[in-house]
């Protein structure tokens, strides 16, 4: 195993880590809001801001399939998961519309979440759908996304968790976290978080 610090390419001293002390120390951390009385969610989660190089990062994992990112961006979940929430028992990256999964070869959101379903020994979840491919998120404001995603997901089965954990790449409005969890907890999670390598602020 490695490894070269996936930000800056010098080998990281520690065997399997991806990211370099200095790097680690240079990201641009921001501390996660306390979930309010409204929030669907236990904990809601994202440690970095989306600015460089966490964007960039994110963009070469989803769009030029970099896919060391996905180990990476874990390796910086786990520890906030873990310290946060010892009773996460499934994993649901959010899904993707199998037409845009098909043209991007990858979801960068199981990308991410499944060395953290890896890391928690807990089951990485697929049976969520995204129903209809619904338009670019960018240029629409809260409200417009928020009518955009509408019954955009389903969740095959029943989910007899006591607590889900939905992982995506960047948290924007909350918009999709918000309409994943409605389903999940429909179809009988009983707590839900979100965690997301990044929050756009
Ligand atoms: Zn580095």
């Amino acid at each position: 195993m490695p490894l070269r610090c996936v930000f800056c390419g010098t080998r990281t001293v520690t065997p399997e880590r991806y990211i370099c002390a200095g790097c680690d120390a240079d990201l641009p951390r921001i501390e996660s809001p306390p979930p309010s009385m409204a929030s669907p969610f236990e904990y809601d989660i994202a440690p970095l801001e989306y600015t460089f190089p966490v964007d960039a990062a994110i963009k070469a994992l989803k769009f030029k399939r970099r896919l060391f990112y996905g180990p990476a961006f874990a390796e910086l979940l786990c520890a906030a998961v873990a310290r946060l929430a010892p009773d996460i028992d499934a994993v649901l990256p959010v899904p993707l519309h199998w037409r845009r999964r098909w043209f991007r070869g990858i979801n960068q959101a199981v990308e991410i979440g499944r060395p953290v379903a890896k890391y928690l020994g807990v089951p990485l979840l697929s049976c969520a759908r995204r129903r209809r491919a619904t338009p670019f998120q960018s240029g629409l404001n809260a409200k417009e996304r928020a009518r955009n995603l509408k019954a955009a997901f389903v969740v095959r089965g029943s989910l007899p968790y006591r607590h889900v954990v939905i992982v995506d790449d960047v948290i924007t409005t909350g918009a999709t976290m918000r309409e994943v969890a409605r389903v999940v907890k429909q179809a009988g999670a009983g707590k839900v978080s979100a965690l997301a390598v990044a929050r756009a602020m």
